[in-house]
């Protein structure tokens, strides 16, 4: 049997809407992604784009190429961080006026989800429009903050522990005129911030975190409930009132806060906590606090899977269902209480960044499962079991497969066993093991039509994919598939009006067992490998993995010492791709000084090695200065593979 046995049964018949089937792409890109009738993926600018059509991925390679810059690439999409600020913004807008709502969003952006200067630069310029604001996490992200902010209708949301230097500072902005909000996330730090404000001569801006007893659900549903690590429990909440009213500074404290974790796929979860949370508003505007803002924290999902369910990589709901039913579950518990309508904030990170980058990435080698070639007849005179083991291929078909899978592991060991007993010839047992290989592939390809395939052969496929050696770190660009499983789309970006015949692992270049996604999106099963079609000669194979906006980049640790990839802007204008931005991803010696290097120590060192093999007549001098140059070229050249 050949390679090609393994393909699905060729049929001509293939078009780039087969394609945008198999890979979900417009079941996940929320239109920012398509592909094109020559088969390659496009992105739909929506500024700047003069044509409907969109423009392709691989032009837009080809113009970095030709720039010079080197794969891995994370191209980074303006047009889709002010169109999902817009959507975001428009959403609640219009909730709000269908349903009577009296109080007006005031959105903040997380920082932390992606920290980068021109995310934020980008987010405060656009969002002035909406007075979309910033929530700061730490004094750094205040700092940065601060330095961008000056729309004195947007907020600037503090979390997170906080020093002294920390409050100063949101007071003393306060004092110029921004609108800092000092969130309360343990009891402790009341009487600091008081303190400080008092100092100031400064009426502080107070918020309070609350733990709701709801819990979210999906990857972070422990970020919420009673045993979360930040924000105030009930007794915690009324002790703070208390001592505010002792202090005489109720009259300071104008938010609620809850967190509920982030990616919360389900709706069911959002309304119920958003439900708790409008209680526990009601009840301070009781106490006597003004209040006048709920922040509901982040949380909103992006369905990286495209199936719109509550599996922690989708999302059962979308922008603008999230945004109604939080107006209405406000609306109710405030209308029923008598208390008006807070305005409303949401730190939603993930909803806003998510689409903004994607990763580039091509294929450096590939090993392929090679399905064993038919094993030879039975010899005369051949061991029982044997024959057993080749007669499971005669009864061999789509209804026997699972049985077939059964007695075919049964009798391969039921071999090994003979052969550890001294039953069996090497030459028999060599011959069972081509012969159960040769069954399973057969198996394989029985089950690969089945629908729904029975769970005991899922697993099967997975076995038989060959592996893509991919130009990337998954531990530097996709840390979240590392460390949570999480699901992102991936998918060639060309050579999609071909049938992708092969099915593929993909694993990085670090060596280490754990940097491979062999998890996909939108396969019955998710363990079958990717679809990808086979290399061709001197051609490269490019794949993009995309929706990596949020948290992937900061998160990315220098795992095997590959760093940060070459980062460039893409926007159209008057139709023409633009690249700015351009951002050169580490070098070698810049990642060997993270970890304390000093890269002219190294080359010294090296150095001195080279002239001692000189001395010692190893090399000569001449050869010496070619090796310090391959050396020093090495320390400023690209962590990943370069292409010549
Ligand atoms: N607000 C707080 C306090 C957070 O900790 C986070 C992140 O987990 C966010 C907002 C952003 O959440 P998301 O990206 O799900 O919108």
């Amino acid at each position: 049997m050949s390679t090609m046995a393994l393909q699905r049964p060729v049929s001509v018949q293939w078009d780039v809407e087969q394609a945008a089937a198999l890979y979900g792409i417009r079941n996940w890109s929320n239109g920012y992604f398509d592909i094109s009738p020559a088969g390659e993926v496009v992105v739909n600018f929506r500024e700047g784009n003069p044509d409907p059509g969109g423009v392709s991925l691989i032009e837009i390679l080809r113009g970095l190429r030709e720039r010079g810059t080197q794969l891995p690439v994370l191209l980074r999409f303006r047009d889709f961080l002010t169109s999902r600020i817009a959507e975001l913004n428009e959403s609640f807008a219009q909730a709000i006026r269908e349903s009577s709502y009296h109080g007006v969003y005031r959105g903040v952006y997380p920082i932390k989800v992606n920290q980068q200067q021109q995310v934020l630069e980008e987010i405060t310029r656009f969002g002035e429009r909406y007075h979309y604001g910033l929530e700061a996490g730490s004094k750094p992200e205040l700092i940065a903050a601060l330095a961008y902010l000056r729309d004195r209708e947007a907020y600037i949301i503090c979390n997170g522990y906080k020093d002294e230097e920390f409050i100063d500072l949101a007071l003393q902005s306060s004092r110029m005129g921004l609108q800092v909000i000092l969130v309360l996330e343990m009891p402790g730090e009341l009487p600091l911030i008081l303190e400080r404000a008092r100092l100031l001569g400064i009426d502080p801006a107070l918020g309070i975190r609350v733990r709701l007893s709801t819990r979210g659900s999906g990857h972070w549903a422990e970020s919420a409930g009673d045993r979360s690590v930040f924000g105030l429990n009930m007794s915690q909440v009324i002790d703070a009132v208390d001592y505010l009213k002792e202090q005489g500074s109720l009259h300071c404290l104008r938010l609620l806060h809850y967190h509920q974790g982030s990616q919360i796929p389900n709706i069911r979860a959002i309304r119920e906590a958003c439900v708790e949370a409008t209680r526990i508003y009601v009840n301070l505007v009781q106490e006597g606090a003004p209040m006048g803002l709920l922040d509901l924290g982040g949380g909103l999902a992006v369905d990286y899977d495209g199936s719109q369910s509550s599996s922690p990589s989708s999302s059962n709901y979308g922008i603008q269902e999230y945004c109604v039913d939080v107006i209405e579950a406000i609306k109710q518990v405030t209308d029923e209480a008598e208390v008006a309508h807070p305005d409303i904030i949401t730190e939603s990170g993930r909803a806003v960044v998510a689409y903004y980058s994607v990763l580039l990435f091509n294929i450096l080698d590939v090993s392929s499962f090679e399905p064993p070639a038919s094993p030879a007849a039975l010899p005369k005179g051949a061991h029982e079991t044997l024959a057993d083991l080749y007669s499971v291929e005669e009864a061999l078909s789509q209804r026997t497969a699972r049985e077939g899978l059964n007695d075919a592991v049964y009798y391969r060991d039921q071999l090994r066993s003979l052969f550890v007993h001294g039953s069996i010839s090497l030459r028999e047992r060599g011959l069972g093991e081509k012969m159960f290989w040769h069954l399973v592939t057969r198996i394989a390809r029985l089950v690969e039509d089945m629908d729904p395939i029975p769970e005991e052969l899922e697993d099967l496929q997975g076995t038989l994919v060959d592996f893509y050696y991919g130009n990337f770190s998954l531990f530097q660009s996709l840390p979240d598939s590392w460390a949570i499983s999480q699901l992102f789309p991936v998918m060639p970006i060309h050579r999609l009006g071909e049938r992708p015949v092969r099915r593929a692992i993909l694993a990085d270049i670090t060596c280490d067992c754990d940097g491979k996604m062999d998890r996909f999106i939108n396969l019955r099963d998710s363990h079958q490998g990717l679809p990808v079609h086979p290399l061709r000669d001197d051609e490269d194979y490019f794949l993009g993995v995309f929706l990596v906006g949020a948290y992937q980049e900061t998160l990315g640790d220098l795992h095997n010492l590959l760093g940060d990839t070459n980062v460039v802007s893409i926007s159209l204008e008057d139709g023409r791709i633009r690249y700015t931005h351009e951002i050169k991803g580490d070098s070698v010696a810049d990642v060997l000084a993270y970890v304390e290097y000093d890269p002219k120590e190294l080359a010294a060192r090296f150095r001195h090695f080279a002239e001692a093999a000189v001395a010692e007549g190893r090399i000569t001098p001449q050869e010496r200065r070619r090796i310090l140059t391959a050396y020093e070229d090495g320390l400023r050249g690209y962590t990943y593979y370069e292409h010549p």
